[in-house]
């Protein structure tokens, strides 16, 4: 039993067909809201959210859109206008990995990632913002006119070789959130950014796929164990409800301490 509640609201989760995305859906149904589950490419996994949603008793749907095509992003918004009249939260989760050294990054490497991870979340912001201010606060929902979650990641601080083209895009996460909260914080809409650790989700198999792989993955995590979608999740809830009213602008790291210089715990 939470002690918040967000009954009656309406989420937008983009990638919410598998890993974190999924486990925020399954976390906001949960505490009430009712969802549209956004995916890419995999149907089958996307109705499998939704199903899990409706068998719990929730509210949801899925939608088809590549959230780095503006006209995509816009068709999202409006079917979820459609059905449930307005947006109260939007949580900024879809992204992907296209890793090279970085001699050898291609411009479309570079592009592919920083389209999906950062321009993604701007035009899905910039949507469910529009609507926040149309709309402003309905007391008996939220304090808020509107939440917005974006994913951002632990290498929004910590540089990553041979990933430069997602430490960048995440990087860039973080001003766009931080501007955004600046901006939008008069109209009452709050905005903050989760920095995940090392959860374990499809992107990043390769990281704990094998015994040897895990271990190794644990020497960078003090808390010693992989993080989970539903740790992701059930703070991303919490930070939608009214219990977070006074949250806004920030980024909470939430990667049981790979943000704490691990190396230097033994005199580095
Ligand atoms: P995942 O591969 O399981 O999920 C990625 C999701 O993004 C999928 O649902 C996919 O369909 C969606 N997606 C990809 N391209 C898209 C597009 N163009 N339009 C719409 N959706 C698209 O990986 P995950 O670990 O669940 O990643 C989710 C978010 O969490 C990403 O932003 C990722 O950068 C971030 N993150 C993950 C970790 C981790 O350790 N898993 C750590 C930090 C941050």
């Amino acid at each position: 039993m939470k002690s918040y509640s967000l009954q009656g609201q309406a989420a937008l989760v983009t990638g919410a067909d598998s890993g974190i995305g999924k486990g925020v859906a399954l976390e906001l149904a949960k505490a009430g809201a009712k969802l549209l589950i956004n995916y890419a490419h995999n149907q089958v996994a996307a109705d499998q959210t939704v199903n899990e949603i409706k068998s719990a008793g929730g509210e949801a749907f899925a939608f088809q859109a590549d959230v780095s095509h503006e006209a995509e992003v816009q068709a999202m918004f409006a079917e979820m206008f459609k059905r449930y009249g307005t947006i109260d939260i939007l949580v900024n989760n879809a992204g992907l990995q296209k890793d090279s050294k970085f001699v050898d990054m291609t411009l479309d490497q570079w592009q592919t990632v920083i389209n999906i991870n950062l321009t993604g979340q701007f035009l899905c912001s910039r949507e469910a913002a529009r609507e926040f201010i149309r709309r402003g606060v309905v007391q008996e929902r939220s304090k808020a006119a509107g939440k917005i979650i974006c994913m951002s990641s632990v290498h929004e601080v910590i540089p990553w070789g041979g990933h430069v083209n997602y430490a960048t895009s995440k990087g860039g996460i973080m001003m766009l959130m931080k501007s955004m909260a600046q901006e939008l914080a008069p109209h009452k809409i709050r905005v903050v950014s989760i920095g995940p650790g090392a959860i374990q989700t499809p992107i990043n198999r390769d990281a704990w796929g094998t015994p040897e792989s895990l271990e190794k993955l644990l020497t960078l995590i003090p808390y010693n164990r992989i993080g989970q979608p539903d740790d992701i999740g059930r703070l991303a809830a919490w930070l939608s409800s009214d219990e977070a009213d006074y949250i806004t602008g920030i980024t909470i790291f939430m990667d049981g301490g790979m943000t704490l210089y691990p190396g230097f715990a033994d005199n580095g």
